[in-house]
């Protein structure tokens, strides 16, 4: 690191980033310039976004807004995205929103917390026409920003929706979009979950997914193993050449490696992801760390879920820290058992902790108190803390 200012640069402001922002208002040398490109200026906690699609919270509810954070850790906020990283240059090529221009920024300690993204040419490939005629729940921000339309297509006629992918994500957001259509909406509308093959919840223990198919019966939800083979105007092709006549298709499939790190020169995982070692340390360039979907651990690979990205945030900001000071880095223990806490439609959810699990109202309200507890913490600007407050409550690693 050479002697003038030196520069750390944060890209996206994913979990893990929101604790290093966080712990800047508390460490900040004053040779150090940090500067933060991610194109919101909030970060949308997914953990409650279902409960946002159920109308159970607002926007604002569900919203990390960065500039109390920014100011408070003396951040600079670029309004764009990375498209590119040139690791044996210390360089990165970033795009302002809206702006066609691609610029470059010089670091000298990167972290990379932005992510894992659906890729338009891998959709087009696995799913023809779901980039034109589906919702995809991902960018979030997006679909926050859409789902109201469909809302307001409810009012005007009965629907019909079907979320394509039986994950976590894809579980919770078709209960949340019944509960939320059949309160809103004209009555009569249909809703289809549609596995892909598989059964629902397949990273699931035989006692959580027969309890999620229980409710899915109850609330009237069809179940369609089946892969989704294309998406067209009228509705969702299935694999075994049925058409699943349908209005509103969400996408709620897994994710990719962003294709701009192709190139980077930085060592990847075989999925395309940062490879990083036990320091949340790139294995090939020690001075880039990078957290969450973006990220793969070469020792302790893991499920992609918000909690991991939550979990990496401390030692993130340790090491990054460290690395700015020459002191030695801490290890990060990757949780090997995790709580799990699935909404299941109004006011219910599933807990599964390795084999027990258990349901309820209960449930709910617990998962609601530590999802408000944990985005309320950074809403309200708390400067210095030393944990994050709470984790994503899907997988959680250890019980509150
Ligand atoms: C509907 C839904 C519900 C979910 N519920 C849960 C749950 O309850 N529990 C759980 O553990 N997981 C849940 N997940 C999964 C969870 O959202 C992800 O695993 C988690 O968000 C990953 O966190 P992250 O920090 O890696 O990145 P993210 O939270 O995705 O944050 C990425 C950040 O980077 C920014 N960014 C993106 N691209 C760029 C770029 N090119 N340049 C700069 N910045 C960029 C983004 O705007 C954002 O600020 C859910 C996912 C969905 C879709």
């Amino acid at each position: 690191m050479h002697s003038g200012i030196r520069r750390l640069l944060l890209l996206g402001a994913g979990h893990a980033h929101l604790h290093v922002l966080a712990r800047l208002a508390e460490y900040h040398p004053a040779d150090l310039q940090v500067t933060l490109i991610t194109p919101f200026d909030t970060q949308t906690y997914s953990g409650m976004v279902p409960g946002l699609v159920a109308g159970h919270y607002s926007k604002a509810e569900v919203q990390i807004p960065l500039a109390p954070l920014l100011q408070a850790g003396h951040v600079r906020w670029l309004a764009g995205r990375c498209t590119g990283i040139d690791a044996a240059a210390s360089r990165v090529t970033w795009q302002a929103e809206g702006d066609a221009v691609a610029q470059t920024f010089n670091y000298d300690l990167l972290s990379i917390d932005t992510g894992a993204v659906l890729r338009p040419e891998r959709m087009d490939a696995e799913m023809p026409g779901a980039r034109r005629h589906a919702l995809a729940l991902r960018p979030i921000e997006t679909f926050a920003a859409l789902w109201p339309d469909v809302v307001a297509l409810s009012r005007e006629r009965a629907l019909s929706l079907a979320v394509i992918g039986a994950g976590a994500a894809g579980i919770e957001t078709v209960f949340a979009a019944a509960a939320c259509l059949r309160r809103e909406g004209v009555p009569g509308a249909t809703f289809t979950l549609i596995t892909g093959g598989p059964e629902v919840g397949s990273g699931y223990g035989i006692g959580v997914r027969e309890r999620v198919l229980r409710r899915l019966r109850r609330e009237g939800i069809q179940v369609l193993r089946e892969p989704c083979v294309g998406i067209d105007a009228q509705g969702v092709r299935l694999g075994n050449g049925a058409l699943l006549c349908c209005d509103v298709p969400l996408l709620a499939i897994g994710t990719h490696a962003p294709a701009w790190l192709e190139g980077s020169g930085l060592g990847l995982c075989g999925q395309g992801h940062v490879l990083v070692n036990r320091y949340q340390q790139s294995v090939s360039h020690p001075n880039v760390f990078a957290a969450g979907d973006v990220a793969t651990r070469d020792d302790a690979p893991h499920a992609r879920s918000g909690v991991y990205a939550v979990r990496a945030g401390p030692p993130l900001a340790h090491n990054l820290f460290a690395t700015l000071e020459q002191q030695p880095l801490k290890a990060h223990r990757v949780p090997q058992r995790t709580l799990n806490l699935l909404s299941c439609g109004p006011g219910h959810a599933i807990a599964s902790w390795g084999p027990l699990h258990a349901e309820g109202a209960w449930v709910w309200r617990w998962k609601d108190r530590i999802d408000q507890r944990f985005v309320g913490s950074y809403q309200r600007n708390v400067p210095a803390r030393t944990h994050p407050a709470s984790p994503q409550t899907k997988d959680v690693g250890t019980p509150p």
